[in-house]
């Protein structure tokens, strides 16, 4: 393996806006050097699915170096891969990248576009003698690759002529051979420690239409032959990848010096993995086309198009990709970690409302028929600059059902036959008398009177009461439906073969009838707020006014770590 990378520091004191790490070490280095004068890094999707939390990881690495260090970032779909590529995913993951906050300018590039230049470089290549056509298949290349023990074995088509090598590469283009019956081989050392290095495959013969370049092309460009070369054209300098791409790196660098090309220098970091989630493509692929979720973009879903759905924030991502940091060492974040970056967003910009999920009435028989008060509730606490509203009190209104309890257990504040609790921005209430359906005996309405010297904010308003609870007032209430989401896994690792085995069967409630304060009758798909005291939720993207929509992005505290910790 070669020397360089190695100085990998572990992560040091955040500095300035954005936190040290390794990756900066090296850049640092290499700019006081001089082997580079500038940043120029990239994002390389491949457009065979919908991007992910992992890749929102690489994202902020990539554009967020780039931008601290005055430099570029592109975007570059790696569509080598004719057969599981569609453009379906090249639009949802420049949308992803857009909403994450990151722009790439007129960068926008496809490994395709340097389909011609990647063959007159392979061509360059067997005319020094360092590639050559091969006639074996796949299953006796893996034959002859050898182990991490053994040494491989010299291909008996390894040792024919350049003229021989370009006659055949150029009918290979042509399609005079069918798909699988030879590949173009760099000729390195098969018995190179490194297995990378044992004479890998450029090409392969695939007689399939690319969702670009349509049918031009019969013989396509292997990732291993593509991704550095499309690097250098480009002429990035700091091409950060995954670690299990450090064993490729000696394999890119000689391609380049053999070309003579501008080399990159690859930086390998850990890639993300998050507890109770999967987060392999293939696996993502499956839960859709399987239908265990309801799409890509289903809320609970560890895709960008899903957390958005959800209602996260592109902040929210960016402040956890800052959180965990970049790493040499391969480790599992809890997802915790993740959820505490979105409170901590929406904490600050939500806007706090009321909404009872689970209805009873509520009917104050002291309080006068017909008369409606508008009462003024804080938009945030956090932030007075969001200012106050009004919201209605009347005499019927709805709390939730688990606000009430006939027979209380110790030390329960909320309401219960004679006890009092305050309804929150209005009075402190008492219940007087529970109705009951004869035919089922459950409770179907609570009756109750109200203190009017109690009124919240008012002068008179001594009286202390231990518990606050949330209502809306019934006549003007609006009807929603809630989505409530649990984990989609029931285990910290949904790996191994079983991994469906553990999808959690619960991890949808559909709440419907739920009542809300009136002002929320017009909220928009990706409007957030708060539900007081039962967690924050944003509009759906299939919400109308006719038909309101939340999914519940997240409770207000970590209710799943409590539990755990008893
Ligand atoms: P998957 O294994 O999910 O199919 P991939 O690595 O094949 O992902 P690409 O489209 O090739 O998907 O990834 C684009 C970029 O995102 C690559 O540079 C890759 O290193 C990075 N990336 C992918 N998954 C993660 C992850 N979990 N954490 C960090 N970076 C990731
Ligand atoms: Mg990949």
């Amino acid at each position: 393996m070669e020397e360089e990378n190695k100085q990998g520091s572990e992560e040091t004191a955040s500095q300035g806006g954005s936190r040290r790490n390794f990756v900066r070490d090296i850049i640092d280095e290499d700019l006081k050097t001089g082997r580079y004068n500038t940043v120029h890094t990239r994002f390389p999707p491949e457009p065979n699915g919908y991007l992910h939390i992992g890749h929102a990881k690489s994202i902020c690495l990539n554009f967020g170096t780039a931008k601290d260090y005055q430099g570029l970032c592109n975007l570059r779909f790696d569509d080598t891969n004719p057969t599981k590529e569609d453009v379906e995913y090249v639009e949802s993951i420049q949308e992803d990248v857009r909403w994450l906050g990151f722009d790439w300018g007129d960068r926008m590039y496809y490994a395709s576009d340097y389909f011609d230049k990647l063959y007159e470089y392979a061509v360059a290549l067997i005319r020094k003698g360092k590639a050559y056509v091969d006639d074996l298949n796949a299953d006796q290349i893996r034959e002859h690759r050898g182990t991490l023990t053994e040494p491989g074995k010299d291909s008996p088509y390894r040792n024919r002529s350049i003229d021989e090598n370009l006659d055949l590469f150029e009918r290979m283009r042509k399609g005079e051979f069918p798909d699988g019956s030879k590949t173009l081989r760099a000729k390195i050392d098969m018995s190179s420690p490194n297995i990378n290095m044992r004479d890998p495959v450029m090409y392969r013969i695939l007689h399939a239409t690319h969702h670009r370049t349509g049918d031009k092309w019969c013989v396509y460009p292997m990732y291993d032959w593509a991704h550095g070369q499309s690097d250098s054209m480009e002429g990035i300098t700091h091409s950060i990848c995954t670690l299990e791409f450090e064993d490729h790196r000696p394999l890119y660098n000689w391609f380049v010096d053999q070309l003579g090309i501008f080399r990159p220098r690859q930086i390998e970091f850990a890639r993300l993995n998050l507890t109770y989630t999967v987060m392999s493509k293939r696996r993502l692929l499956q839960l859709v086309h399987e239908g265990h979720v309801r799409g890509w973009d289903d809320p609970r879903m560890p895709t960008i198009s899903g957390l958005r759905r959800r209602g996260y924030t592109p902040e929210s991502v960016r402040l956890f990709a800052d959180r965990i940091g970049v790493s040499k060492a391969d480790s599992v974040i809890d997802v915790s970690v993740l959820e505490d970056c979105l409170r901590a967003d929406l904490n600050k910009r939500a806007r706090r409302v009321m909404a009872v999920l689970h209805p009873i009435r509520v009917v104050i028989e002291n309080y006068p028929d017909g008369q409606v008060e508008e009462l003024e509730a804080v938009n945030n606490p956090e932030d007075e600059s969001m200012g106050t509203r009004k919201i209605p009190f009347s005499k019927v209104l709805y709390i939730e059902q688990d606000d009430f309890r006939e027979d209380p257990p110790k030390k329960y504040f909320r309401l219960s036959p004679g006890a009092e609790v305050r309804l929150r921005y209005a009075y402190i209430i008492k219940c007087v008398g529970v109705v009951k359906d004869p035919q089922t005996g459950l409770i179907t309405e609570l009756r109750c009177t109200y203190d009017p010297d109690t009124k919240s904010g008012s002068p008179a308003s001594q009286r202390k009461v231990k518990g606050t609870i949330h209502w809306v007032s019934a006549e003007h209430a609006v009807d929603a439906e809630a989505r409530v989401y649990d984990r989609l896994f029931n285990v910290p690792d949904p790996g191994g073969e079983n991994w469906k085995s553990s999808l959690n069967p619960d991890s949808l409630e559909i709440v419907k009838g739920c009542r809300l304060e009136p002002g929320l009758a017009k909220a928009k798909p990706q409007d957030r707020f708060q539900f007081e005291r039962l967690g924050y939720y944003c509009v759906d993207d299939e919400s109308t006014e006719g038909h309101l929509v939340f999914n519940r992005t997240v409770t207000l505290r970590d209710t799943w770590a409590k539990i755990e910790s008893k």
